[in-house]
C-alpha cells in the first residue's frame, strides 16, 4: 500500500480493566462509540474482544453479534474479531464466532505463548483447524506472532497450502514471557516473514509509542488501543482510544504517509464484500 499506512485500534482487549483506565469501553454502546471515534481519528480496522456486562471477557457469539451490530450502526470501520480469546478459553470456544458471524477479518494466533503467569495454547493441529475454518468462511487472517518461532509455524501452514494471500501479520512485542520489544527484535521478526507479507506492529505497554516509529521505519502498519496500553505518556492515562489513534495518525503524517481508509483496506487485503 504505497504511501499509506493502516492503523488498527484494539479498544478493549480481554485483560484490561476499568480500574486500569476508567475510559475502557466495555458495553456494546461504549465499544461502538470508541470504534466510531477511533475511525474518525484515522483507524481503519477495529480489533474486537467482547465482555459481559460485568467486564469479564467472553467468546459468546450473541455478545459478539450485539457489539458488531452496534459498531455497524456508527461506523464502516473494518471489524477484526479475536480468536485468541482470553486466557482459559478452549480452541472450540474461540473459533465459534468465525462460522456464526463470518467477520471480515479475525486474528489467528500462530503459537503457544506465555501471558505473564498465564498462557495460551495454540498447537499446529489447532492452527490448521483455525486456518481451515477461516478459509471456509472467507475470513482474512491477521497472523498474530508473539515470538520468532510463531512466524516459522505460520510458514509451515503456508507451505501446506492452508493460508490464502495476501498475508497480513500481527507482530506482538513485549507481552511478559514472550519476545520483548527492541528495534533489533522487530527487525528479526520482519526478516523472517514470507515475501510480500504486510504486518502490523503491536507494541504492548511502554513499547507502544516507540514501536509506532519502528513500524514506520520498517514499512509496517500500526496498532494502538487500550488492549495494548492504557497510557498516553509516562504516568498519564490516555483519555480515550481515539486519543491514541490521533497521535498515531499524526506520527504517520509527519512521516509523509497517508492514513488508509476502511474501504482501501477492504480492497487491498481482498476482504469478503
Ligand atoms: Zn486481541
Amino acid at each position: 500500500m504505497d504511501g499509506k499506512i493502516v492503523i488498527t485500534c484494539a479498544c478493549t482487549g480481554a485483560e484490561t480493566t476499568k480500574a486500569q483506565n476508567p475510559a475502557l469501553p466495555i458495553t456494546p454502546d461504549e465499544v461502538a462509540q470508541a470504534a466510531a471515534d477511533a475511525a474518525a481519528a484515522g483507524a481503519a480496522i477495529l480489533h474486537l474482544h467482547v465482555r459481559t456486562d460485568d467486564g469479564k471477557p467472553t467468546a459468546d457469539v450473541a455478545r459478539f453479534k450485539e457489539v458488531i451490530q452496534a459498531v455497524r450502526r456508527k461506523t464502516d470501520i473494518v471489524v477484526e474479531i479475536t480468536t485468541g480469546g482470553a486466557v482459559g478459553d478452549t480452541p472450540e470456544e474461540r473459533l465459534k464466532p468465525i462460522a456464526a458471524l463470518e467477520p471480515e477479518m479475525a486474528s489467528l494466533d500462530c503459537g503457544t505463548v506465555n501471558f505473564g503467569d498465564d498462557f495460551i495454547v495454540n498447537t499446529l493441529p489447532t492452527m490448521r483447524a483455525f486456518a481451515a475454518e477461516f478459509r471456509a468462511h472467507k475470513v482474512r487472517a491477521t497472523l498474530e506472532c508473539f515470538d520468532l518461532g510463531h512466524i516459522y509455524a505460520s510458514r509451515m501452514l503456508i507451505k501446506e497450502g492452508l493460508l490464502d494471500e495476501p498475508y497480513h501479520y500481527g507482530l506482538v512485542l513485549n507481552v511478559p514471557g514472550a519476545v520483548p520489544y527492541s528495534p533489533e527484535n522487530l527487525v528479526t521478526l520482519v526478516r523472517a516473514l514470507p515475501p510480500h507479507a504486510d504486518f502490523t506492529v503491536m507494541g504492548v505497554g511502554r513499547s507502544c509509542l516507540p514501536s509506532q516509529y519502528d513500524a514506520i521505519v520498517n514499512g509496517g502498519w500500526i496498532r494502538v488501543g487500550f488492549e495494548d496500553n492504557v497510557y498516553y505518556a509516562k504516568g498519564v492515562l490516555a483519555a480515550s482510544n481515539a486519543q491514541l489513534v490521533e497521535r498515531a495518525s499524526r506520527i504517520a503524517k509527519e512521516a509523509q504517509l497517508e492514513v488508509a481508509s476502511p474501504d482501501e483496506v477492504r480492497k487491498y487485503l481482498k476482504l469478503r464484500s
